[in-house]
C-alpha cells in the first residue's frame, strides 16, 4: 500500500500546527487523521511501547539498588555513581541537555553530592517537571529482610530492595519516558524536564534546595511539577498540602543520687515522664482544630526518641532527654505550640524542683498549593485514564521536597502509585505499577493541547 507524506500547516492551534510542520505525517491512502487523532495515537504509541519494558524495569531497579546510595549520615559515599548511571543511561537514549548541578561535600571520597536536570525539548516550552531523589536510607535490621537488601528480588510483579520504592520507582519511570520518546522519535507536545537530585533522606542541602539557589530560573511559574514520591497503592492520593513540622529536644536537669535514697536527689527521668505525658494531654486539647483534607485531620505531638540517662538501676538519673515530632496544621504556628509547651514545662519545674530546657532541632513550615491547580486536573485526566480511578487532593504529615519548590511560588503535586513500604525492611514496588507512573506522565505530556 502506498504512503502519502503530508505536511498538514493549516491545522489546529499552534502547538498542534507546529507538531504537524515538525513531523512529516505518513498517512495511508485513503485514511485521513484529523490533528487531536494524531496526537492521540502518539500517546498511545507511547502507552503501548511502555508497556513492553517489564524487563528493563527489572534491569534499571536492580543496577540502581546495587549502588548502595547513602548518604554520608547514614555512613554513606553519597550518590555520585548512581547519578552517573542515570547520565548515562539518557545520554544513551539521545538526550543531550544534561546539566550537572553538584555540590561539593568534603565528608564524601568523590566530594561531591550530584544532581541532573534533563531537559527534553517538546513543541512547547511550558514543561512538565518529574523529580526523583536518588539518595536511599539504610537498611535498618538486616535480619527482617527476607533477601539481600541490595540485590534485588523479583517475585511477581513485586521487585524488593533497599530503594525500589523509594525513590526509584520514579526514577525508573523517569527514565522509561526519556527512552520511550526516543524509540518512537516523539517530540513531546510539552518540554519534559528530569530533576534526579541527592540528599533528600538528610535535608536537601546538597540536593533541590542547591538546585533552586543556583538555577532557580530555569523553574517557570505556569509549568507543571510533580513529585513522585508519596501517594496511595491504588494511585487516588494527590498530595498538595503538608503539615509543618516541629521537632524538639527536652531536656530535664534534677540531681543525680543513690536509689535507696530517692529523698536526698531530684528524679529527672520520673519528672520527664510527667512532662511528657502533661504534653501529650496539653497539646492535643490546646490545638484540637481539624482539617479533613488531613489524614489524621488533626495536628500531631508525638514522644519519640529518648535518651539513655544512667547505664546501672541503682542510680537516680540527674538528666533526662527526650525528643518530640509535632506535625502542625497550616493555621498552627510553632510559636504558639511552644508557648503552650512552656507553660506545661514551668508546671513541671515547679512540681518536681527541675529545670527543663526545650530546643528545636528542626522546623519546617507547613507548605499547600491551590486544589484548583492546573497539575491537579491534568493529573486527575490522566490518573482516571491510566489507573481508571478517581484522584482527590489530600493532605500529609510527612514533608517531602515539593515543599521547597511550593516556597518558591511553584504548584508542586506529589503523586505516584505506590505500596507504601518506603523505609521498611522488605521495601518493594510494583513493575506494573511503575509502567503505569510512566504511562500518566506521557498522558500528561501528550496531552495538555488537546
Ligand atoms: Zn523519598
Amino acid at each position: 500500500m502506498d504512503c502519502l507524506t503530508l505536511e498538514l500547516r493549516e491545522y489546529g492551534r499552534d502547538a498542534i500546527g507546529f507538531a504537524f510542520r515538525q513531523t512529516l505525517l505518513p498517512i495511508e491512502k485513503g485514511m485521513f487523521q484529523t490533528p487531536k487523532e494524531f496526537l492521540m495515537n502518539t500517546f498511545e504509541t507511547l502507552f503501548n511501547g511502555l508497556g513492553e519494558r517489564k524487563g528493563r524495569v527489572i534491569s534499571l531497579q536492580s543496577a540502581l539498588t546495587a549502588f548502595r546510595a547513602l548518604g554520608p549520615e547514614n555512613g554513606g559515599q553519597g550518590e555520585i555513581e548512581k547519578t552517573q548511571y542515570i547520565a548515562n543511561c539518557l545520554t544513551n537514549c539521545g538526550v543531550r541537555d544534561i546539566v550537572h548541578l553538584d555540590k561539593e561535600d568534603f565528608r564524601v571520597e568523590s566530594k561531591l553530592r550530584p544532581n541532573l536536570l534533563v531537559r527534553i525539548p517538546g513543541h512547547s516550552k511550558k514543561t512538565l517537571w518529574l523529580f526523583g531523589h536518588t539518595d536511599v536510607v539504610p537498611p535498618g535490621d538486616i535480619n527482617a529482610w527476607a533477601s539481600d537488601p541490595w540485590q534485588v528480588r523479583c517475585d511477581g510483579d513485586f521487585l524488593y530492595g533497599r530503594g525500589v520504592e523509594d525513590n526509584q520507582q520514579a526514577i525508573v519511570s523517569m527514565i522509561l519516558l526519556a527512552e520511550e520518546l526516543n524509540i518512537h522519535h516523539i517530540t513531546p507536545d510539552l518540554s519534559l524536564g528530569l530533576v534526579f537530585m541527592s540528599d533528600e533522606e538528610t535535608g536537601s542541602a546538597y540536593g533541590l534546595r542547591h538546585i533552586l539557589s543556583s538555577a532557580a530560573s530555569v523553574f517557570q511559574k505556569d509549568d507543571l511539577y510533580i513529585v513522585p514520591d508519596s501517594g496511595s497503592a491504588c494511585g487516588d492520593e494527590i498530595e498538595i498540602a503538608e503539615k509543618g513540622q516541629l521537632w524538639l529536644k527536652i531536656r530535664v536537669t534534677g540531681v543525680q543520687c543513690h536509689a535507696s535514697t530517692p529523698q536526698k536527689g531530684r528524679n529527672a527521668f520520673l519528672a520527664s515522664s510527667a512532662l511528657v505525658l502533661a504534653c501529650h494531654e496539653c497539646l492535643h486539647s490546646t490545638f484540637d482544630t481539624e482539617e479533613n483534607l488531613f489524614s489524621p485531620p488533626h495536628s500531631t505531638f508525638v514522644p519519640s526518641r529518648h535518651d539513655a540517662n544512667v547505664p546501672n538501676i541503682n542510680t537516680i538519673p540527674g538528666e533526662d532527654v527526650f525528643y518530640m515530632d509535632c506535625r502542625l496544621l497550616p493555621q498552627i504556628t510553632p510559636e504558639n505550640v511552644l508557648k503552650r509547651l512552656h507553660e506545661v514545662a514551668a508546671d513541671i519545674e515547679r512540681q518536681y524542683d527541675v529545670h527543663v530546657n526545650v530546643t528545636i532541632v528542626q522546623e519546617q513550615q507547613a507548605s499547600s498549593m491551590p486544589s484548583s491547580s492546573c497539575v491537579v486536573s491534568l493529573l486527575q485526566d490522566a490518573v482516571a485514564h491510566v489507573y481508571g480511578v478517581n484522584a482527590r487532593p489530600v493532605g500529609i504529615g510527612g514533608a517531602t521536597v515539593a515543599a521547597f519548590l511550593r516556597d518558591k511560588g511553584l504548584s508542586a503535586a506529589v503523586w505516584s502509585c505506590i505500596e507504601g513500604s518506603c523505609h521498611s525492611p522488605n521495601e518493594h514496588s510494583s513493575i506494573v505499577s511503575t509502567i503505569n507512573d510512566a504511562r500518566v506522565f506521557a498522558h500528561i505530556l501528550m496531552q495538555n493541547h488537546v
